[in-house]
């Protein structure tokens, strides 16, 4: 059947059982590379995000540290773009390197990533292709299980894991160095205003079109690291590190002008209200989104196209502590 030695051939079923058995997608290039280390001759996996492509996304070299200035080759970039452009492996040699450029495709329509491998003897070339093959499937799954279809962000049902990710995250710096130096996380909800309208008006496929644009805008105007939701209908949830409230504050605020200011095709203009909060040490994800919702409700009944916080809220005593949409006596956006 092979001329793979039976013990050969256990260690590679392992590595790909291990490989397939992550339930997260956040955990998965780690494997990925353990996986092409212990299997291929590979030197340095470097992966680079497709939303920007000379943005390194996640770099690992096999024995030593890959030096700053080696991850983003200004070189590369010209074959990192081919590569997406066609969705094609490409193999190059920029001087005595070999590199092997993999594209991550999630779907036709949206390109996650570009992987590149640094080989060190030709003898690795093929094993290390198959695994990238396995780990696009899985990858490509996981993406269709974890993301909105209309709009490919994530979608609510992936909500609870990662805000409980990021909760133990939370706990788990709590007793790390100070100097370790993490930043605190908030969580946003997006509700476009009297979004009923444009579909009245203008009809569910160009009100779909609103959606996906908005999305878009999304993307490109938070950061790589930051968690984009699509959460139900024309509601939209974003998990941000950020270093205070004032600069989350501004963050969001720039993001609101950004659509206010955006001309809509067919629609002309379009305004969003949101409402924020810290989440906290021992947070829960659903009252995360409550007092998230509680500052969103205060800014669509402030005349909307506003951004406010629920910690600022109660301060200025415009909300208790206790009150949220679980005691039944406010509207859910
Ligand atoms: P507000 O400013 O108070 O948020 O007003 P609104 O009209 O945006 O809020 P409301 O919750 O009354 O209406 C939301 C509308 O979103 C109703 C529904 O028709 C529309 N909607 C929900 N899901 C989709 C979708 O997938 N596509 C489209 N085109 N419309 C959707
Ligand atoms: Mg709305
Ligand atoms: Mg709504």
């Amino acid at each position: 059947m092979t001329d793979m030695p039976n013990d050969q051939l256990e260690n590679v079923l392992d590595q790909v059982i291990t490989l397939t058995s992550e339930k997260d997608s956040s955990g998965l290039e780690v494997t990925l590379a353990k996986t092409l280390f212990a299997l291929a001759n590979i030197k340095n996996v470097v992966i680079y995000s497709a939303r920007n492509i000379s943005r390194v996304k996640y770099a690992r070299a096999n024995n030593e540290e890959i030096p700053e200035d080696e991850l983003i080759p200004q070189a590369l970039i010209e074959d990192l773009l081919a590569c997406l452009e066609s969705a094609k492996i490409r193999h190059i040699q920029p001087e005595v390197k070999r590199l092997t450029l993999f594209p991550l495709m999630c779907s036709k329509v949206q390109p996650l990533a570009v992987i590149v491998l640094e080989e060190t003897d030709v003898g690795s070339h093929d094993l290390a292709i198959q695994i990238l093959k396995i780990y696009h499937n899985f990858v490509a799954l996981m993406n269709e299980n974890e993301r909105d279809t209309l709009t490919g962000l994530l979608n609510r049902k992936t909500f609870d894991q990662k805000v409980n990710n990021i909760i133990t995250n939370i706990q788990n710096n709590q007793h790390r160095r100070k100097d370790d130096h993490n930043e605190p996380a908030y969580l946003a909800i997006f509700d476009i205003d009297h979004f009923k309208k444009v579909n009245d008006t203008h009809g569910h496929l160009i009100g779909d079109e609103v959606l996906l644009l908005f999305s878009r805008l999304m993307d490109q105007n938070f950061r790589d690291k930051d968690l984009l939701f699509r959460f139900g209908g024309e509601e939209f949830v974003g998990i941000f590190e950020c270093p205070s409230d004032i600069d989350m504050l501004n963050v969001l605020n720039r993001f609101r002008k950004v659509i206010a200011d955006y001309n809509f095709p067919q629609v002309g203009k379009v305004t969003v209200s949101s409402g924020f909060t810290k989440i906290a040490e021992h947070d829960l994800s659903s009252k995360v989104i409550d007092r998230a919702d509680v500052a969103l409700y205060h800014a669509k009944n402030s005349g909307r196209n506003q951004v406010y916080q629920h910690e600022n809220l109660v301060d200025i005593g415009t909300v208790s502590e206790e009150k949220n949409n679980s005691s039944g006596d406010i509207e859910l956006f």
